[in-house]
């Protein structure tokens, strides 16, 4: 069957050269004939190309794309991987389009392919579990496994993808019950680089299953998840308390989230934030208290941030849904801003680490007006996702305890060379006092110049590299965050 054109005119006179390849090629001649009909196919000068194009989250790095393809279908997936494969036509699938790192700007003049009509969610609430496809968004399990009285170690925002960020290990505010979002996948079916499609778990292609589990995104199309769910934790309500401080106040905050370091209870989730107040010409340090159990249990927690002298102070009772998708997504998930990331993993919180930095993003965002950052330090316990052997998945940062992640977001991009040099100085200083030997990265949250040792664990990198050669041996999948 014919596939839906959009512009026939246009899509007849494209064809579009791929310098890689040193080929040119008309996107809807080329795949046309073997897709279904409901798959959208589009050349970048075409005037469609947007509603086939997946969206796309930050434009710092951004890949570029001479065509896209819509499919409608896992087999249509399993031509499209085929014969770009043939054709060495470069591709990069997306679905939620939140990846934002130097690697996404390494994918030049390629085909995108847009897995916008996978986003199925289905629940067997006797067996505890829940079925998603490939393109679906954390948004889009929220109110779905409520409704059941289910819950899944989600990320904390409706907008990104719940598989893009699953294959690299999954973490949120859930992640002390339940640990990281791996722990909690059972099996997956996969187009892989042939173009078969194949099935993944701990018992089918479990080698293949345990390298998902980190570095996922190398090894193929995800069509289709299934995950374990758990009953909802004090019937899906939470406890929230934001508190912002002072400048002057930055050396206690930052002590009280360096008491949680031995111990931090697996129901509570600390998010310590630095941001500049345009209006007061200051920065503040902000609090939020995350506590998945009744008040009377968090109070403690909310009396410890409290007795700090917070300038402001919100405390609400929530359902799980309003938390991801309502209050934590506020502010960061409007696409087409210029996101410029960094990120190191902590074993510890070194206060005078903190402080410094603090001061020093301070006098950073004075002299730079258009600096709008959010630089993040989210505390999970780690108790529940260190009972999972390192040697059972490829993930390889069960011991960090604190995700600290530079937001760095600015609309005058002539600072962008001083926002590199000032996020590298930060860094290298967080990692200096991190307590690891060797810098531990969430490759989800990476920049791009970490090399692979880092987001993958060179410990896991010969297993990681022996695998790519079985199942993606010319490299198609994993272009913004190689193994080498
Ligand atoms: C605002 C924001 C909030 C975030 N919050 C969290 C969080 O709470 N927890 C967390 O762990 N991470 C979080 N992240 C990081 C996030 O996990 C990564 O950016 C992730 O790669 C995004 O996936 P996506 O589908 O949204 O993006 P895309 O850019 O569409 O995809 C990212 C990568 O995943 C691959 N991919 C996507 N879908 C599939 C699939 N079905 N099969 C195979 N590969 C696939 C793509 O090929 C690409 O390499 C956040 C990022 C942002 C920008």
């Amino acid at each position: 069957m014919a596939p839906r054109i959009l512009s026939a005119l246009a899509f007849a006179a494209t064809a579009t050269a791929f310098p890689g390849s040193g080929s040119s090629f008309n996107a809807t001649a080329l795949f046309g004939p073997h897709v279904s009909s409901g798959t959208l196919i589009a050349a970048f000068s075409d005037p469609g190309f947007a509603s086939v194009v997946g969206p796309r989250w930050s434009t710092w790095e951004a890949p570029t794309y001479v065509a896209a393809i819509k499919p409608a279908t896992v087999s249509d997936i399993q031509q499209i991987v085929k014969i770009a494969g043939q054709h060495q036509i470069p591709f990069l699938a997306t679905n939620a389009g939140h990846g934002a790192a130097t690697g996404y700007g390494d994918v030049q003049n390629a085909l995108n392919i847009n897995l916008a009509h996978f986003n199925s969610v289905s629940i067997d609430v006797a067996a505890s579990r829940m079925t998603v496809g490939g393109g679906t968004k954390f948004g889009d399990v929220f109110d779905p496994l409520f409704a059941v009285g289910k819950e899944l170690q989600t990320g904390n925002t409706w907008c990104v993808g719940v598989m893009g960020a699953t294959l690299g290990g999954g973490i949120g505010a859930f992640q002390g019950l339940h640990g990281l979002v791996i722990d909690s996948l059972e099996s997956v079916e996969m187009v892989t680089a042939s173009g078969a499609l194949v099935k993944a778990s701990k018992t089918v292609n479990s080698d293949l299953f345990w390298a998902l589990r980190g570095a996922g995104t190398n090894f193929g199309i995800v069509t289709e998840a299934t995950f374990e769910v758990h009953d909802y934790t004090n019937s899906g309500r939470v406890v929230l308390g934001q508190f912002s401080f002072p400048p002057a106040a930055n050396v206690s905050v930052y002590s009280a989230v360096a008491s949680f370091d031995r111990y931090i209870p697996p129901e509570l989730a600390l998010f310590v934030s630095a941001t500049f107040n345009r209006t007061a010409g200051e920065s503040r340090v902000n609090v939020a208290v995350i506590y998945f159990g009744p008040v009377a249990d968090a109070q403690p927690f909310l009396d410890k941030f409290d007795a700090l002298g917070p300038l402001a102070k919100v405390v609400r009772n929530l359902t799980t849904p309003d938390l991801f998708g309502k209050v934590l997504s506020t502010g960061v998930c409007n696409d087409g801003g210029r996101q410029n990331p960094y990120h190191v993993g902590l074993g510890r919180t070194d206060v005078a680490t903190f402080s410094k930095f603090f001061g020093e993003f301070d006098t950073f965002a004075k002299a730079h007006p258009s600096y709008a950052a959010v630089v993040v330090a989210q505390r999970y316990s780690n108790v529940v996702m260190g009972q999972t052997p390192d040697t059972a998945t490829a993930y390889p940062w069960r011991d960090i305890k604190t995700y600290l992640l530079f937001s760095n977001t600015y609309t005058n991009n002539s600072i962008e060379g001083d926002v590199d040099v000032a996020s590298k100085s930060w860094r290298a200083m967080f990692e200096a006092t991190s307590g690891f030997s060797t810098p531990h990265m969430y490759v989800n949250y990476d920049h791009g110049d970490e090399g692979p040792a880092a987001k993958y664990g060179a410990r896991k990198l010969a297993k990681l590299r022996v695998l790519k050669q079985i199942w993606d041996p010319h490299h198609l999948f994993g272009t913004p965050n190689p193994l080498y």
